[in-house]
């Protein structure tokens, strides 16, 4: 796994001279930041609310995230947000389905939606071929279509659906989605793959719209807030869904990648690590033995396990 290797690599760049820019910094002083590319700026890289060193217990860099707002500072709303909250729930009451989809038997068997009573698959086989190339039936069969739809969901605001081969159409808001195949569920879940690990999954703090400070993860590839939340989730202390994000920082991994292998007896230490990179034995022992060394080549706080963390407030 590339990330895993990119770990290592930088694990043993960090154990033999320490994380980079470490002659600006003491233990328990600020940590400063490496020079951002091109950005000219020097700050203070994030630390944990317990004032824990994010560089030794995550292993990946957090300047490289972004960061919205203060967290700290006075909660306050502007215009710009209370715009972007109404349109996220616009958006989210445009496409909000309440109504249970069909089982694909039944959907083979030739049930109609169960949002407007109409068939999915019309009896009449529909061959869309571009609005001008209609024949005068098919305009008519096509308008008589889009007027009865007008009509029935005019007012949803919401998308329109149809399956492959009809007219029929059906509302976003009104229709549950014809259901997928079987086959195509399996494909979906293998493309989706395995269930994401802790150490792949990056913790962020949030202020919503609401005022609340609540932690969220996302997959650590997702190095912006629109792409690991799209401007909006859900609040856990008061159920206001969508809220959008308002405030937003990046504090760390759940959980630390797994620690370089353990060395066998006869060889030495780096080799061990350099011999064993992918190995899934690698989890438990050298940890500490690298931690050590960490310490000691860079006079840095320990690297900590997430789960001893505190969790922000
Ligand atoms: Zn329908
Ligand atoms: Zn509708
Ligand atoms: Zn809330």
């Amino acid at each position: 796994m590339p990330y895993h290797a990119a770990f290592l690599r930088r694990w043993r760049r960090w154990s033999v001279r320490g994380p980079p820019g470490r002659e600006s910094r003491a233990p328990g002083a600020g940590v400063r930041r490496r020079l951002g590319r091109g950005s000219g700026g020097d700050q203070v890289n994030p630390r944990t609310s317990d004032g824990g060193c994010l560089y030794g217990r995550t292993m990946v860099d957090l300047t490289e995230y972004e960061r919205r707002g203060d967290l700290d500072a006075p909660f306050e709303l502007t215009k710009k947000h209370e715009r972007a909250q109404k349109t996220a729930e616009r958006i989210r009451e445009a496409v909000r389905c309440d109504v249970a989809p069909l089982t694909w038997e039944a959907y083979v068997a030739g049930e109609p939606c169960p949002g407007c009573g109409l068939p999915y698959r019309d009896e009449e086989p529909w061959d869309f071929k571009g609005t001008m190339y209609f024949t005068e039936e098919e305009r008519a069969r096509y308008d008589a279509e889009q007027a009865r739809f007008k009509k029935a969901h005019g007012d949803c605001r919401s998308h329109r659906h149809s399956v492959s081969g009809s007219l029929t159409m059906h509302c976003g808001k009104c229709c549950p989605p014809p259901p997928l195949p079987p086959r195509q569920i399996g494909e979906i879940g293998r493309l989706l793959g395995t269930p994401k690990q802790p150490h792949e999954l990056m913790r962020w703090r949030l202020r919503l719209y609401c005022g609340h400070v609540v932690e969220k993860q996302a997959h650590y590839t997702h190095k912006t807030l629109h792409s690991a939340f799209t401007g909006s989730t859900s609040c856990p202390e008061c159920g206001l869904d969508p809220a959008t994000i308002v405030d937003g920082e990046a504090v760390g991994l759940v959980e630390e990648p797994p620690g370089p292998a353990k060395p066998s007896p006869a060889a030495p230490p780096a080799e061990a690590h350099e011999s064993r990179a992918g190995s899934e034995s690698a989890r438990t022992g050298s940890g500490d033995r690298a931690a050590s060394r960490f310490v000691a080549a860079t006079g840095h706080c320990r690297p900590r396990r997430a789960d001893s963390a505190s969790t922000p407030a």
